[in-house]
């Protein structure tokens, strides 16, 4: 029960690697908020993990509704002891010169300004509390570039950039700050890439096979426990060994 008496904010939490954070940290004994532009889903997941979750209505990309997320996790319990800034999209897979202007902002939109927001809307009140963990969720993507998805690899690797940047500017302040890069998950997110780019995520992975959310929630509850106090603006790579650096 590392959690016990800890609150927490999952982003994108209503499913895939969101839910199975929301249900890890829950089960260790964290209040937690689902947070999701999707709230009956959120409603629906917070109903399976138990009374411990709650759902809330959360669109990453807006200013006025992290205002919202926050004032309601601190109106509740007092507290946000650990935000996981992990809700993403993975965009159209397209080679560079098919890609719009809108696609291209929109992934940048949500998967890179949404962990700005969300690391601004909660770091004034975890350094004011002296203690905090921020866990971003990156990607491979965002070390190695992965082709076909020029948007996504863009912004994760700009959550790499900002997660090393934050750290270092709370890194006295008691609050660490740090990014997981994972590799494929079996996730709905599959649905939005193409079968090609599956195959081509999955063939480099030395483990040959992908990854369970329940895999990354484990190591995302690491990253949020007390069990981690010497290591900020680090990024740690879920992916069956296909990081090499
Ligand atoms: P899913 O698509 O399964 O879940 C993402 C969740 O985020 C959905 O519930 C989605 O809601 C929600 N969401 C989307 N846009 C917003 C928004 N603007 N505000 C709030 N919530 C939003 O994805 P995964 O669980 O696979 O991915 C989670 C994270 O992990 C992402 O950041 C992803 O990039 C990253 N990742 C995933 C990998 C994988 O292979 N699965 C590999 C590497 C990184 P809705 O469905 O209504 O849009």
């Amino acid at each position: 029960m590392r959690f016990e008496g800890q609150a927490a904010i999952v982003t994108g939490g209503a499913r895939g690697i969101g839910e199975a954070i929301a249900r890890r940290l829950a089960s260790e004994g964290a209040a937690v908020m689902i947070a999701d532009i999707d709230e009956s889903e959120a409603r629906q997941a917070a109903a399976k993990i138990g009374e411990r979750a709650v759902a809330q209505r959360l669109d990453v990309t807006d200013p006025a509704s992290w205002d919202s997320a926050v004032r309601a996790a601190l109106d509740r319990w007092g507290r946000i002891d650990a935000l996981v800034n992990n809700a993403g999209i993975a965009g159209r897979s397209a080679p560079i010169w098919e890609l719009s202007v809108e696609e291209w902002q929109q992934v940048v939109d949500i998967d890179l300004t949404g962990v700005f927001l969300g690391c601004r809307a909660v770091i004034p009140a975890m350094v004011e509390a002296g203690s905090g963990h921020i866990v971003n969720i990156a990607s491979i993507a965002g070390k190695e570039g992965n082709p076909n998805a020029v948007p996504y690899s863009a912004a994760k690797s700009g959550v790499i950039g900002l997660t090393k940047a934050v750290a270092k500017e709370v890194a006295t302040k008691g609050v660490l700050v740090n990014a997981v890069a994972p590799a494929v998950i079996e996730t709905p997110i599959l649905e939005q890439v193409s079968e090609e780019h599956i195959r081509y995520m999955t063939s480099r992975i030395p483990m040959g096979r992908v990854g369970k959310p329940e895999e990354v929630a484990a190591l995302v509850a690491f990253l949020c426990s007390p069990d981690l106090s010497f290591s900020t603006g680090a990024v740690y790579d879920i992916s069956g060994g296909r990081a090499t650096y």
